[in-house]
């Protein structure tokens, strides 16, 4: 498949291992930001191939990992109340302070697992005596497609449709990463998924504010890679500069209608994050023109606030501080059958990537 195939060439790609090797002198700790990519980096053995003095972080990308557990808390109290709550399926077993999602499933709630947001809006449309609320979480990379959910519902003159929403803002976790007195991290990859619909423009300042270089980079084994080549090679030269490797899907401007259809909906104000706490300005809430689509507005459970568990050191691995394995409850009291936080659950978290394709580091 185009695209696809030539990324993942087992050839193009050894030979910027070769070049990786080659041009390392010092040590030197890379933060991948997207769960994506770290899943790609165990899955695909990178991290061994790497020289030893290259070392990987991972960082917070996992848009399931940093939804804090008070909002699956509110998401089952809707549940609770008799509401149709719509998710994406990665979210319904990460477990909240008592329950996840599928668990108040199993005692009754009405929970749909959906594609898409805009199929929550025809349920609204289909189910006019009852309230139906979508789960919005995410990265910039889903905010559009819920925004977009929101006017359709407006279009369709829908009152019984709401999201529960949760979006976080990429730039400024990597400022709060970087401004934590434990950070070591001498580089960033990009998530190259989320600068496809941002655009490159709010990297910049990172950049020359931490000195720092940003490579942003895709998903497969060649694109990583090639990052990881571009990252050091800064460093080794002793230049900071924001590159892009993800060329092919990545411009400098993003995609302006989906910014546009974000910037209509939501603004950016402060988003608490599982195990970090809030980040001001980390996030989108929803405007006041719109706030009759907030569903934490409509239901009146903005006071639900519980404690993260004391077990789980999510939030240190989120901030690239320790590594899966570091945990005490990895692979013991916490598996991705029986889980004790979401990077345990989600397809891109860092704990599942380790326990499923990563048994051998011990690091
Ligand atoms: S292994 Fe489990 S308990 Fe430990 S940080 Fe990961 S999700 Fe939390």
């Amino acid at each position: 498949m185009k695209h696809l195939s030539e990324y993942r060439n087992f050839e193009a790609t050894k030979k910027y291992l070769d070049e990786i090797h080659k041009i390392t002198t010092k040590e030197w700790n890379i933060m991948e930001i997207c769960g994506g990519q770290t899943h790609s980096l165990v899955k695909n053995g990178i991290l061994e191939l790497l020289p030893e003095k290259v070392r990987m972080i991972h960082g917070p990308g996992c848009p399931v990992c940093v939804t804090p557990l008070n909002l699956i808390d509110k998401a089952i109290e809707l549940l609770e109340k008799g509401v149709i709550v719509c998710s994406f399926g990665d979210m319904i077993r990460v477990p909240g302070s008592k329950k996840s999602l599928l668990e108040a499933k199993a005692v009754g709630g009405d929970l749909r697992i959906l594609y898409s947001p805009l199929e929550a809006v025809s349920i609204a449309k289909e189910n006019p005596d009852k309230e139906v609320v979508f789960f919005a979480v995410g990265f910039e990379t889903t905010a559009p497609a819920n925004a977009l959910s929101v006017l359709h519902a407006e279009k369709e003159g829908l009152n019984n449709y709401s999201i529960l929403a949760s979006h976080v803002l990429v730039p400024p976790a990597m400022e709060a990463i970087l401004d934590d007195k434990l950070c070591t991290i001498d580089a960033f990859l990009g998530a190259g998924h989320v600068c496809a619909i941002m655009g490159m423009q709010e990297y910049y300042p990172l950049v020359e504010k931490y000195k720092i270089p940003i490579v942003i980079t895709g998903f497969e084994p060649l694109d990583l890679v090639q990052g990881i080549y571009m990252a050091v090679k800064q460093l080794e030269e002793g230049i900071y500069k924001l590159e892009n490797q993800y060329a092919r899907v990545v411009k400098e401007h993003g995609n302006t209608a989906a910014i546009k259809v974000i910037n209509t909906i939501f603004e950016v104000g402060a988003r608490e994050w599982r195990g970090i706490g809030e980040i001001p300005n980390s996030g989108y809430v929803i405007k006041e023109a719109y706030r009759k689509y907030d569903a934490e507005a409509k239901f009146n459970i903005s006071h639900i606030k519980v404690p993260e568990n004391p077990n789980c050191i999510a939030g240190e691995i989120l901030r690239g501080i320790k590594k899966p394995n570091q945990c005490d409850q990895f692979g013991k009291a916490c598996k991705p059958a029986n889980p004790l936080g979401a990077p345990m659950v989600s397809s891109e978290g860092a704990c599942a990537a380790y326990y499923h394709f990563s048994t051998h580091l011990t690091e």
